[in-house]
């Protein structure tokens, strides 16, 4: 069984916070995004305004949390956070949005999963600042209209597809995060190494980065759980051997896939002779949602081209089958 808390979106919180670059400059990869959030971050600076509300996409764990709270430490300004599940009520919104004080940043995680009245109130905030409150019930209800501080709305979703378009368009800065290579990854590996105070040698962060599906949250996982290894087992220190060993016997093999992305591999292979076969009916037959097959396993095995996603659903490439050891379906007549 493959081990649930080596997911991205298992591991929010714990390994997180420690390993949380402060400032751009400690900031590894995503160069364009970066370079152009150093320009945004500037200029609003220098004319004492907010910056523009700014939307950053990607799949789980390659930093728009990160970059949310570097961005509020590079402007000055304060932070707050929530996420679009949790604001259930358009009052609780508001609650947020009447507290914030001058150009602070509000970020809002998950944003795609905002309930439609609260995404109301968000219109008007966003583009003047401002907050429609209905206050009473019935016939004696009436609006009135509050001033909010301006303010940078930054917004962080893996769907971006499933943004309302009203919500999409009024975001001045939407970034696009992808995968970190493998060189980046080593950086963020050997970094996280000197913050944990752990020595690695040899090729030991490069092992680790190889093996951690581009993702720096899957990266700073893995470096905790190798040196839990080396700790026990290795005289304390990182080398490749040893990350080896210990990241196969945690079911992460020579790709980085663990039994969940072999599991969906696999099947594809065996009970669809390679497919293509439906999403709804891989979400059935692995006991998985169709949003976490979407969001979580699926984006990784496409940049890898371990899979193809065509009109009539997902084809194993010829990748994939040399990975799990198969050998392809004849064609007919073949
Ligand atoms: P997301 O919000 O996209 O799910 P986070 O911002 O929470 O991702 O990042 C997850 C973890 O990865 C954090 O511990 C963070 O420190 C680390 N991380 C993300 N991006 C980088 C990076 N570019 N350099 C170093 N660490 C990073």
């Amino acid at each position: 069984e493959p081990d649930p808390t080596l997911r991205p979106e298992a591991m929010k919180e714990d390994v997180d916070r420690a390993l949380r670059p402060q400032m751009l400059d400690d900031f590894i990869g995503q160069a364009e995004a970066r370079a152009n959030l150093r320009v945004f971050v500037q200029s609003a600076r220098a004319r004492s305004e907010a910056m523009d509300h700014t939307l950053f996409h990607g799949p789980p764990g390659l930093g728009k949390t990160t970059l949310a709270q570097i961005m509020s430490r590079e402007l000055g300004v304060g932070f707050r956070m929530t996420s679009g599940p949790v604001l259930a009520k358009a009052g609780d919104l508001a609650a947020i949005l009447t507290n914030l004080e001058r150009n602070d940043v509000l970020f809002i995680d998950e944003i795609h999963r905002l309930n439609p009245a609260v995404e109301e109130v968000l219109y008007p905030a966003m583009e003047d600042f401002e907050l429609d409150l209905v206050i009473g019930e019935g016939p004696a209800a009436r609006t009135v209209r509050i001033e909010l501080q301006p303010f940078t709305l930054v917004g962080a979703t893996t769907r971006l597809g499933l943004l309302t378009t009203p919500l999409r368009d009024r975001f001045g800065i939407p970034t696009r995060l992808n995968f970190y290579t493998v060189d980046e990854l080593e950086t963020i590996v050997a970094r996280n190494a000197v913050k944990l105070g752990v020595e690695v040698q040899g090729d030991g962060a490069l092992e680790i980065a190889r093996r951690a599906r581009g993702t720096p949250r899957i990266a700073g996982r893995l470096l905790r759980r190798v040196v839990d290894f080396a700790v026990v087992e290795g005289g304390g220190v990182v080398s490749r051997a040893l990350a080896d060993s210990a990241l196969t016997r945690l079911g992460v093999d020579s790709l980085g896939l663990d039994g969940a992305d072999r599991r969906y591999l696999t099947l594809i292979a065996e009970n669809y002779q390679g497919g293509p076969v439906g999403i709804e009916t891989l979400s059935a037959a692995l006991s998985e949602s169709r949003d976490a097959l979407e969001e979580v396993v699926e984006p990784y095995l496409l940049q890898q081209g371990l899979i193809q996603r065509t009109p009539r659903g997902r084809m194993l490439a010829q990748k994939a089958w040399t990975h799990l050891g198969l050998a392809p379906p004849k064609a007919p007549g073949q």
